[in-house]
């Protein structure tokens, strides 16, 4: 579909769900694979899949994304694409949420994304050129549900993070946008959630869930030759969703 031949790609959360999807469809593209997770088992596993390579990563933990960084760049010289999609979604609600339940779901959601492009974007910046995209949410910006309120702050915030970084990159080649998903079928969303297809389907116009690999072909996208002049934007991947339907009166 898009042509990414020998592209270095690193992919945060790439060991399961939306992740996985996206390390399949990049691989799919020709891009070599980082798979960065803390899940050791289904991230070797996904690397092998995508003829990758997998590194332990804990978004929480800077020294060792900056060490896991430094030794793609040792080894392939350049990281071309980072698809930064770590995330959580424990529902909580407001009057049960402790200071350190809204910490674990900020610092994995949040400032994971801040530990993770930091030292990616310099990298990028030397070599002039680089492609990355955030997974956000549609509880972002326009959605909600009980228990989701830390959820969609840490998503709005990456795409408040997400323009300002495009500023940041766009003198040197760099294009940084965000996907917002709905309800994309994976293990964590039926797990934390509750949400099974055959019910969540019922919800969406296109009449079923999202697949990983539809958010990676968004991925894909923009990280393609095709994506190059488009930067600081968020597209919405649902199924039609988010669309409010004329009231029939
Ligand atoms: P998932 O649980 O299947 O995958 C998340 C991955 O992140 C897992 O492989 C997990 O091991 C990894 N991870 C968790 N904590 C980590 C840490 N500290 N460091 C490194 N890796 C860590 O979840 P998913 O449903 O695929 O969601 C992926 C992303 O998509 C999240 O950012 C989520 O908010 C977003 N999203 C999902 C949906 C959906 O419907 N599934 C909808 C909108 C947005």
């Amino acid at each position: 579909m898009f042509e990414l031949k020998d592209k270095i790609a690193l992919v945060t959360g790439g060991a399961n769900g939306i992740g996985n999807g996206i390390v399949k469809t990049l691989a799919n593209a020709g891009a070599r694979v980082m798979v960065c997770d803390i899940d050791e088992q289904a991230g070797e596993t996904a690397a092998r899949d995508a003829g990758g390579e997998f590194y332990k990563m804990d978004v929480t933990d800077s020294d060792n994304i900056n060490d896991v960084v430094q030794k793609i760049i040792q080894k392939h010289n350049r990281i071309d694409v980072l698809a930064a999609n770590t995330g959580i979604y424990p529902e909580v609600s407001i009057a049960d949420m402790t200071e350190a339940d809204w910490e674990k779901i900020q610092n994995i959601n949040l400032k994971g994304i801040f530990f993770t492009v930091k030292p990616v974007l310099a990298a990028m910046k030397n070599q002039n050129y680089g492609r990355i995209i955030l997974t956000s949410s549609i509880t972002g910006d326009i959605t909600g549900y009980p228990g989701g309120s830390i959820y969609g702050a840490t998503k709005a915030g990456i795409l408040g993070f997400m323009r300002s970084a495009a500023l940041e990159g766009a003198p040197h080649n760099i294009t940084v946008n965000s996907v917002q998903p709905g309800m994309i079928a994976t293990e964590s969303l039926k797990k934390e959630l509750g949400v099974l297809s055959e019910q969540g389907a019922k919800a969406v116009p296109m009449k079923r869930l999202g697949e990983p690999e539809d958010i990676g072909a968004t991925v894909c996208f923009f990280a393609s030759e095709e994506a190059k002049y488009i930067t600081g934007q968020s597209l919405v991947v649902d199924g039609g969703q988010i669309l409010p339907e004329t009231p029939d009166v």
